[in-house]
């Protein structure tokens, strides 16, 4: 056994063991550390031929002079010490190019007849090994770093303990308790936790691996010595060992407080705005963009005795007007086109009193930034009672103009009989006055007339009597007798402008009424200039003037029932208010159209359209 040993060891198996020993071996001799053995790896490390056998190894490695090795070398030929070296960096010159590496490394005396004679040098090549761990540490560095800046609240916490190991800036302003946390226990560092969910969370995270994730959890902190809210969406979730095992949890958390107070803020503006809807007297509604009711008052439940959640497919034309079912969606469908509010007077079935009420709609369009309706407002106002009074008015005046027709009539009868009588006797300057009485008995009777035709309106019993007649004919008849009692010259520029179908009584009082305005309302002006003519397939009257004119707020207003413009001016003038309403009702359902254009205190152009008749024969 003992032979055997000793074969294994044999010189010539040293030998071989130290030429292909994959580390750096070298036997340095005498104080000059002369290389007396080197193998094939250490020259490697030293780049280096087998040449430099026999130098001093300062002279075949120069580039070591100012490193550490050459003084362990002495160190360890002087005192017999080992020295090892760990991860020991080294500069070594290689084809001219200086490089880097590490080693691990140990130097030992060798000794000859109890004394030393030279240093054995023992080197594994750490170099990629170091550059590793180096690279690692950095992307570790780096990785703080990313967290460090990071908008997410982000801390490491270590063992069951939790302990801090780690807190990005975001994390310790969140805590507000400064940077002497890290190192301590979470629970220590954040008293006020204790009795909120946040412990027993982590502790279950790490007991069972499985991660936490939540969004908007209160917190409540302690900020500056006092106690306030946060809410938080977060996550821990758990750091594993490689075998699996939760050794931390690391918690990311994002600051959402400005968020949740603005929804809620938002929460109870709508709150209050739902509060003001319930308390207002009326019935009051929101749809969508697509016109679909999304919600509305008590007031409209009652009145539909109608659930929330089955508006969607409530059928409207069950407790709408037919007539204004039809109005109310054309309206609605005109105001979404041009994005405009609307107004209209419905009549709605009352279940419970079996009979329809009148309410007055009213929505406006609610838009987004790019413009579009996003929803509608709407009212309903029960104007039931109003417009019973206003039926009993309109009765009411139907019946005095009636029965004040008919003395009328007499009177105007007398007023002629008397002026011829006095005129017969000679007595010219009563019969001045009994001419004068007639014209105001005139007005008086047109006064009277205007009442009637409004009320025969209002009542839907205004007939027209519809025949076929030349429009230009009847404008040049009426023309004329307007100015046989005026001194006002009417310049009438008329053009064949054909036959239309309408009341042709009736068109002539809208004609002598926009004349009579004309008059009335230019006290400073002597001209006015009527035209007629073809314009498309209508024809088109125009009466124009150069008296107060009115301002264009005003303007279309003017068609209303008993609107008067306002001022100073205007308010001089006598009048009801109802001759535009009245020449509106005519010529609208005449299928015409009627419309001004005005400039304040420079004058006024009022047109009417009616459509031509398409019957040439006539
Ligand atoms: P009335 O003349 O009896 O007041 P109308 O219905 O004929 O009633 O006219 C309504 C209002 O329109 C008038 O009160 C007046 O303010 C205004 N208006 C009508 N015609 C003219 C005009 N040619 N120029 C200026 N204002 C006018």
């Amino acid at each position: 056994m003992n032979k055997l040993l000793q074969n294994a060891i044999s010189l010539e198996a040293l030998t071989s063991l130290f030429s292909q020993a994959p580390v750096g071996l070298a036997i340095l001799m005498g104080k000059e550390h002369i290389i007396a053995n080197a193998n094939q790896q250490i020259l490697e490390y030293w780049g280096k031929g087998d040449h430099v056998i026999g130098l001093p190894v300062i002279e075949a490695l120069p580039e070591i002079a100012n490193q550490e090795f050459p003084g362990v070398l002495k160190s360890v030929f002087e005192t017999g010490e080992t020295i090892k070296g760990n991860k020991v960096k080294a500069l070594l010159e290689k084809d001219g190019v200086m490089l880097t590496y590490y080693f691990d490394f140990i130097y030992s005396a060798v000794i000859t007849d109890k004394k030393i004679t030279g240093v054995s040098v023992v080197a594994i090549n750490v170099t990629d090994q170091v550059l590793n761990e180096l690279k690692l540490q950095e992307r570790e560095l780096r990785f703080k770093e990313i967290l460090e800046i990071s908008d997410y609240s982000i801390a490491i916490y270590r063992g069951e303990d939790m302990i801090i190991e780690f807190a990005n800036d975001a994390m310790i302003n969140t805590w507000g308790k400064g940077h002497t946390v890290i190192g301590k226990k979470l629970e220590d560092t954040l008293p006020e936790i204790k009795g909120q969910p946040f412990i027993g969370l982590l502790k279950n995270v790490f007991k069972t691996g499985e991660p936490y994730i939540t969004t908007e959890e209160k917190a409540d902190l302690v900020i500056d010595g006092t106690l306030q809210t946060f809410y938080y969406s977060f996550a821990y979730r758990p750091i594993k060992d490689v075998h699996g095992n939760v050794e931390g949890i690391l918690n990311l958390a994002l600051n959402v407080t400005e968020l949740v107070q603005a929804r809620m803020i938002a929460q109870n503006t709508v709150k209050e705005y739902r509060d003001l809807a319930e308390a207002m007297p009326q019935i009051v509604w929101t749809t969508d963009e697509n016109n679909k009711i999304k919600y509305f008052n008590e007031n409209m439940r009652k009145f539909l005795n109608l659930e929330m959640d089955a508006i969607s497919d409530y059928d409207f034309s069950k407790v709408i007007h037919a007539t204004d079912y039809i109005n109310l969606k054309r309206t609605w469908d005109k105001a979404t086109l041009e994005k405009k509010l609307f107004e209209l007077e419905c009549r709605f079935f009352d279940a419970e009193n079996d009979k329809y009420i009148w309410f007055l709609t009213r929505a406006t369009p609610v838009l987004d930034d790019r413009g579009q309706i996003k929803q509608w407002i709407g009212t309903c106002t029960n104007i039931d009672e109003f417009k019973s009074l206003a039926a009993q008015k309109d009765t009411f005046l139907g019946i005095a103009s009636h029965e004040l027709k008919t003395p009328l009539t007499s009177l105007k009868l007398y007023a002629q009989v008397l002026e011829r009588m006095l005129r017969k006797t000679g007595d010219e300057t009563n019969a001045e006055f009994a001419k004068k009485m007639d014209a105001q008995i005139v007005k008086l009777t047109a006064l009277i007339n205007d009442l009637l035709d409004v009320t025969k309106i209002n009542s839907g019993k205004i007939h027209l009597n519809k025949e076929y007649f030349d429009f230009d004919k009847l404008v040049a008849e009426t023309v004329e007798e307007q100015q046989m009692s005026t001194s006002c010259e009417i310049d009438l520029q008329i053009e064949d402008a054909g036959i239309v179908f309408a009341d042709r009584n009736r068109i002539s009082q809208v004609i002598v009424n926009l004349i009579s305005n004309a008059i009335k309302y230019s006290p400073r002006s002597k001209q006015i200039i009527v035209k007629v003519m073809q314009a498309e397939n209508n024809v088109k009257f125009s009466c124009q003037d150069f008296g107060i004119g009115m301002p264009l707020d005003k303007m279309n207003r003017v068609f209303e029932q008993y609107y008067r413009v306002s001022g100073v001016e205007q308010t001089t003038f006598p009048g009801l208010g109802l001759g535009l309403y009245i020449s509106a009702q005519i010529v609208e359902r005449s299928e015409g159209k009627i419309w001004v254009e005005s400039v304040l205190e420079e004058g006024s152009t009022f047109y009417f359209s009616l459509p031509l008749s398409q019957n040439e024969n006539i």
